[in-house]
């Protein structure tokens, strides 16, 4: 793949279409090297995907369900099987995952995400209300009446995958937003929905500049729902636009998003010191902290410290970084300037302003590289403990082992968001309070594990606060935000006379 260079066109209900204004794909550790041309949309474009959204609904909407979930169901089986390298690889390239983190990620996360959203429909559809005598009640799930806007982040392949087809699976008809740095694994998605027999303009692809599609979308009338994973900024800028155009949509379109995390590992007095080094360089730095998950802040007791440090430093200096076609990298480069710019600034403000223990460096001559770091502060309301980074940064905060119950009362205070949280015990009466004390923290609460790596259908995932809606991606909750319910009662015999019995009593 990495000798090719194709061009990505928009597909719009069916059709390729060439725009000439073009974008690139290039690798991010060898950011000369161009993947694909990508094919921009304009607002006339958006407006095309969204009548052929509208016209290819009247006939999905009203397939039986097996017949969207068959389609669902193949696209599972060809990604698990003629078409896992060709995904894999793409997302090794275009986003720079190792083997290991496209293999998690391209292929078996959105093979569960198709397979598992199949069963859930079945559940969802399967579930009906009680008859009386007489009588018979039926929900009918619908539908929303008007297309869905699916907007992806770079950082999942499954979750563009994701995004898009959920909506589908239930009966709607989606305008898909793919991110322009995850642009060549998008466009091999989309190419497994058409091979799996989706029809044209069930999903249409729409790639291009964010801003002005989306004022094109959230302008129309049919807007019924938004299926987003992104940052926090981005999904508040989309709700507010909604907002202030309430008035003119057929109906209150359904705002789903699962947005930013400052994601934690706290350790009490009695954790493990080697689990919570391992969490720390697993849960921190794959994937160089691009996970929404990624562990970025850390509480650690004095007591554990110099020993948590030594080995975390210790296995910082093991772990190699660069091209993910060499396999002993444990991580390659950010996704591009723009992330480096933003990663590298916060460790030019950590320099002056905490201790950098190990890392710090960065280097984009060849490769938006930058080097996992760890970094400690005194302070627990240090701007790195609060915001999210979004790269292989770890900030840790030592505090004395009296102050596990303050501790816990800082952490949930410290940043606006509840994605996902750590903490390491082997105390059970530890665990009890962690888990008490830190519930709305986090959406996703791990026990002695690492904040990372949910699975379809074990943890679904998804977090509270300024980290999302918390409709759980892959699982019934997410799919019954794209129904809306028809009651129908019927009654078999129709009542005849107007007055009742009672009425007969003198
Ligand atoms: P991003 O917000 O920059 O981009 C996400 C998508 O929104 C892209 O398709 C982008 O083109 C689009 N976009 C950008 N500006 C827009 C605008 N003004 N209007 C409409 N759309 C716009 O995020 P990213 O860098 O691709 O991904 C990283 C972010 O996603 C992080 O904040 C991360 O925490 C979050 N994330 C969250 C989850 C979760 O499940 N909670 C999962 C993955 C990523």
């Amino acid at each position: 793949m990495a000798t090719e260079r194709i061009e990505i066109p928009l597909i719009i209900g069916g059709k390729e279409i060439r725009t000439g204004k073009t974008g690139q794909s290039v690798m991010p550790f060898k950011h000369g090297h161009v993947l694909a041309e990508y094919h921009m949309a304009s607002p006339e474009h958006v407006q095309q995907a969204i009548a052929a959204a509208l016209k290819a609904r009247k006939e999905w909407a009203a397939w039986p369900w097996e017949d969207r979930a068959a389609v669902i169901l193949k696209a599972a089986e060809l990604l698990a099987t003629t078409w896992k390298a060709t995904v894999n690889s793409a997302t090794m390239l275009g986003q720079a995952k190792t083997a290991f983190q496209s293999e998690i990620d391209a292929a078996c996360e959105l093979i569960d995400f198709w397979r598992f959203n199949a069963q859930y429909a079945q559940e969802i559809y399967s579930e009906q209300p009680a008859n009386g005598p007489g009588v018979w009640n039926q929900l009918e799930y619908r539908a929303l009446e008007g297309f869905i806007y699916a907007v992806s982040p770079f950082n999942f392949t499954a979750i563009g995958g994701n995004l898009s087809s959920a909506p589908a699976l239930m009966g709607n008809t989606v305008v898909w937003k793919p991110a322009s740095s995850a642009m060549l694994s998008a466009y091999y998605v989309m190419r497994i929905f058409e091979a799996a027999g989706m029809p044209p303009g069930v999903i249409n692809f729409v790639p291009g500049s964010a801003g002005p599609i989306t004022d094109t979308v959230l302008a129309s009338p049919d807007l019924a729902g938004i299926h987003f994973t992104g940052s926090t900024e981005v999904f508040q800028s989309m709700w507010k636009a909604v907002g202030e155009n309430i008035a003119n949509y057929k109906t209150y379109p359904r705002l789903v998003g699962e947005t930013g995390g400052k994601d934690f590992i706290i350790a009490h007095p009695s954790a493990g010191p080697q689990a919570v080094a391992v969490a720390i360089i697993r849960g921190g730095f794959e994937y160089s902290g691009q996970k929404c998950s990624a562990a970025s802040r850390v509480y650690i007791p004095q007591s554990l410290w110099s020993e948590v440090r030594d080995r975390t430093i210790g296995m910082m200096k093991q772990i190699k970084m660069g091209d993910p076609r060499d396999f002993r990298n444990f991580l390659s480069a950010v996704i591009d300037r723009k992330a480096f710019d933003r990663i590298s600034g916060y460790l030019e403000h950590a320099k002056g302003t905490a201790k950098v223990l190990q890392g710090g460096g960065c280097d984009a001559s060849e490769g938006y590289y930058v080097e996992p770091t760890l970094i400690q502060t005194d302070d627990p309301a240090y701007r790195l403990l609060c915001e999210e980074i979004f790269g292989p940064v770890v900030t840790a905060y030592v505090y004395p082992d009296a102050k596990w119950h303050e501790t816990m009362e800082i952490l949930d205070k410290t940043s606006p968001y509840a994605l996902t949280g750590a903490v390491f015990a082997t105390e059970r009466s530890a665990v009890r309070e962690a888990t008490s004390a830190l519930r709305n923290a986090a959406g996703n609460f791990y026990i002695n594990d690492k904040p990372t790596g949910a699975v379809v259908g074990q943890q679904p995932f998804g977090g509270a606060r300024a980290s999302g809606t918390n409709d759980k991606a892959g699982s019934r909750s997410n799919l019954n935000r794209w129904v809306s319910t028809r009651t129908i009662k019927e009654t078999f015999v129709s009542a005849t006379d107007h007055s009742y019995p009672f009425q007969g009593a003198e």
